[in-house]
């Protein structure tokens, strides 16, 4: 089943920057697409065209064969809900507990903040409590998002985005910021999980050789322009 159909996508930033000339792509369901390119090529435009996060300039993106270019406000956070995000920075509540991110994944913020005062439903806080025990951080759960390590942050935002259910899994350069342990670590979380829940992902690297050794499909951008799309076998090192 196509879960994502990108047709001739491109995106001209307001300052007149290029950063997409033209990408088409689909996402199968359960693949695990690496998208990889040095820094600058547009790999992060084309993960936050997808959600919306940023309006492409022409092209369309087809989730489930809708056009999300032209929804509603409703049918988008419909949409975006079945895209969960994963960032290079993390991006979780630091004040909030681990448990209390995870939840803001599966109630949204406000929910969240009203967890930190006490308000949690037993089921809500049951299924965040799982997940959390799933990537190895059933002891943190109250622990503040801010005294974990990179590695435990990023496994939280792991969590996150598998409280939302989603469909398919935007990982924009999740490891670009930990070390080699942990970037391993991260990277076997989000390959075993994604797999287990039968959840697309597409993934933003830099390193080859991460790719290689995760990716079902990989996809080459290099100046806003798609120049390689197969298996990691078809890749060669020359790229
Ligand atoms: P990558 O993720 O591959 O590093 P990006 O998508 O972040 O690439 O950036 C692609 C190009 O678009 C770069 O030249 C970058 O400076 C530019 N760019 C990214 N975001 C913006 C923005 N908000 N406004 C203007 N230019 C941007
Ligand atoms: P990345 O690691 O994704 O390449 P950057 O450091 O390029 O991140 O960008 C950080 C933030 O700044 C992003 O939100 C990006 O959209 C924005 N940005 C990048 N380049 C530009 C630019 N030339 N003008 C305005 N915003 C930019």
């Amino acid at each position: 089943m196509t879960l994502l159909r990108v047709e001739d996508l491109k995106k001209v930033y307001a300052d007149g920057t290029a950063a997409l000339n033209g990408i088409d792509l689909t996402v199968e369901a359960g693949e695990f697409i690496v998208v990889i390119g040095p820094s600058g090529v547009g790999k992060s435009t084309l993960l936050r065209c997808l959600n919306r996060m940023v309006q492409p300039t022409s092209g369309k993106v087809l989730f489930q064969g809708t056009d999300t270019t032209g929804v509603s406000k409703r049918k988008l956070r419909e949409i975006r809900r079945s895209m969960g995000m994963i960032f290079q920075g993390f991006n979780l509540v630091e004040r909030l507990s681990v448990l209390a991110n995870v939840l803001h994944g599966r109630l949204g913020y406000m929910s969240a903040w009203r967890g930190a005062l006490g308000l949690f439903a037993k089921p809500d806080v049951a299924e965040a409590t799982r997940l959390l025990q799933r990537v190895g951080l059933g002891e943190q759960l109250h622990k503040r998002a801010d005294e974990l390590s990179g590695g435990q942050q990023q496994r939280v935002g792991i969590a996150r985005a598998l409280a939302q259910k989603p469909q398919l899994i935007l990982a924009d350069e999740p490891i670009a910021s930990l070390d080699p342990a942990s970037s391993e670590i991260v990277m076997n979380s989000l390959y075993t999980f994604c797999k287990e829940d039968g959840i697309a992902c597409l993934c933003n690297l830099h390193q080859v050789d991460v790719a290689k050794k995760y990716a079902t499909r990989i996809i080459g951008i290099y100046k806003g322009t798609k120049v390689f799309d197969g298996t990691p076998e078809q890749l060669t090192d020359e790229m």
